[in-house]
């Protein structure tokens, strides 16, 4: 039996369960939200759980370490793993559904289908991490259809996956609304991740430098920095004063399209992924210039 029922959380494995505990809940009338994640979940995630348990009747989280999405020299294999902590936050939270599958319920042997991606998956992560964005755009669609939900919950801590999410859902046609959510922050501005447990030491600290950076981006606008340039030179500039800290990429983009911005007239996406000693962190923030 590999269901397992927390308060009126239950935990499935397998894609027959979940339809039918979906389907049940939709003979109840009830509109269905969806929150994929890779687990080890802070207040970010659940940030989007409780979007959707207030919006919708009944609640599924996936968790699950998507394989796909990671490339060779990444960090697969030690991904944090927390799943009991997992499922009771989502009980508490007021989740119904934790879908919790293995590997091969999702990429059962001889799997050999995945959506191609164009446009907003191509600068930044897209050129920094080949096929990752392919690996996340096929496990969302296979969890979408799994799921069969009205409304799925992204971050926009991952804000380049939430564009390609969109951009996916648009051009394929896929019934689903795709909701927003701020990014959730440490009180001191670092952005929570599943990824900052491995901060180990003095490294936390450092990795404060992307708010920085992105705080200093955001002065510059207030002040009337309009040159994309200058403002990056600034923020590459914080970012270095890190020891161990190494930069992926600093950006200025437009924030439909992802393109690069040089002057920033118009609401603009700052973006960074840096290396803080082994740990690659990603952050963003947009920055708005006074209306004249
Ligand atoms: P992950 O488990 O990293 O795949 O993330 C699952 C979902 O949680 C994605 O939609 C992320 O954008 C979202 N998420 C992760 N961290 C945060 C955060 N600090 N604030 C808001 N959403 C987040």
């Amino acid at each position: 039996m590999s269901d397992e029922t927390r308060g009126k959380l239950r935990r499935t494995t397998t894609v027959g369960e979940l339809r039918l505990a979906v389907a049940a809940a939709r003979s109840e009338g009830k509109s269905v939200g969806l929150v994929p994640t890779m687990g080890a979940l802070h207040q970010g995630h659940l940030s989007l759980v409780e979007a959707s348990v207030a919006q919708c009747g009944f609640t599924v989280v996936t968790i699950f370490v998507n394989p796909a999405q990671f490339g060779p020299d990444e960090d697969l294999a030690r991904y944090p793993c927390t799943l009991e902590a997992d499922l009771d936050a989502l009980a508490r939270c007021g989740a119904d559904v934790a879908f919790v599958p293995a590997a091969e319920e999702i990429y059962p042997a001889g799997h050999a289908t995945g959506v191609e991606l164009g446009g907003v998956a191509e600068p930044l992560e897209g050129q920094h991490r080949a096929g990752h964005f392919a690996g996340v755009a096929t496990v969302v669609l296979k969890l979408f259809n799994m799921a069969g939900a009205d409304v799925a919950y992204f971050g926009r801590k991952d804000y380049q996956q939430m564009q390609v999410v969109k951009q996916m859902v648009a051009d394929l046609n896929v019934p689903i609304t795709i909701c927003e959510c701020p990014t959730v922050r440490e009180p001191d501005g670092l952005a929570m991740s599943s990824r900052n447990k491995y901060l180990a030491g003095d490294a936390r600290q450092r990795a404060l430098v992307l708010w920085k950076s992105l705080c200093l981006a955001r002065r510059a606008v207030a002040q009337g920095q309009r040159d994309g340039e200058t403002i990056l030179r600034q923020m590459r500039e914080v970012i270095r004063s890190a020891e161990g800290a190494v930069i992926d990429y600093a950006a200025l983009v437009d924030p439909e399209t992802l393109a690069g911005v040089a002057r920033v007239e118009q609401p603009t996406l700052a973006v960074l992924a840096v290396k803080i000693d082994e740990t690659r962190l990603i952050d963003n923030c947009l920055l708005e210039p006074p209306l004249e």
